[in-house]
């Protein structure tokens, strides 16, 4: 069974995400992880974030996966544990420029396509439901308002001790998004047959009872 999660930053979808595959005892799949851990690497080697056929050749020749340690999931690149490092502003200013090259594109999709064929998954991210997981079963689209969603992400930059200038935030919120839903390949829209939640003003209990209404599970 696939579940498919899509939406925009900070709108709340790895956290249902990874709630719903506990529950239904399914691998969850953090897609934006893996485009994180190619940005981290990319980063790491100093290659030129505009060189397409560079940056496809590490998308290609990176190992990135997802492990269980002490009941967390990590995100290990090339044997190295990235799951903190991937969460930086610096990360969060590059991803989407790396996301944008359709052939880094294709090469991520067909990484999680294999991973999607082993096992029971839910996985989040842009381009899920069109892309990677065609045939899901559920496909979703959580969302919340831009204010809602920088609240958020500030909260959790806080906590991850990143000094935070709140505007800054808000701006590199919505230009992520634009790039994510302008690009020319996987870009991020509701499908016509998605199931969309505004998450806005709703506790993540009331999403996952909604989510898992649909999927027939309460
Ligand atoms: O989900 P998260 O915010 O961690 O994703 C980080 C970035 O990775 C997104 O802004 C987007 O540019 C890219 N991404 C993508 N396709 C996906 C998942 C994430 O392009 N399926």
């Amino acid at each position: 069974m696939q579940i498919a999660i899509d939406g925009p930053a900070g709108a709340g979808k790895s956290t249902v995400a990874r709630l719903i595959a506990e529950r239904l005892g399914f691998i969850y799949i953090d897609t934006g992880a893996m485009y994180r851990a190619l940005t981290w690497k990319a980063l790491a080697c100093e290659i030129d974030l505009q060189d397409e056929e560079k940056l496809y050749e590490l998308a290609r020749s990176t190992d990135i996966y997802f492990a269980k340690l002490a009941d967390q999931q990590k995100v290990i690149c090339d044997g190295i544990d990235v799951s903190e490092a991937i969460r930086s502003p610096l990360i969060n200013a590059h991803v989407s420029v790396v996301a944008a090259q359709p052939r880094v594109r294709n090469v991520m999709v067909k990484k999680q396509q294999d991973m999607a064929c082993r096992a029971n998954v839910v996985m989040d991210g842009r381009d899920i439901g069109e892309q990677v997981l065609p045939e899901a079963d559920f496909k979703f689209y959580i969302t919340a308002s831009l204010d809602e969603r920088a609240r958020r992400r500030i909260l959790e930059m806080e906590k991850q001790g990143f000094a935070i200038d709140e505007k800054s935030v808000r701006q590199q919120i919505e230009k992520r998004d634009r790039m994510d839903q302008e690009r020319e390949l996987g870009a991020l829209k509701i499908l016509d047959d998605a199931i969309v939640i505004d998450t806005s003003s709703l506790s993540i209990d009331e999403v996952l009872n909604r989510m898992l209404a649909v999927i027939g599970e309460t």
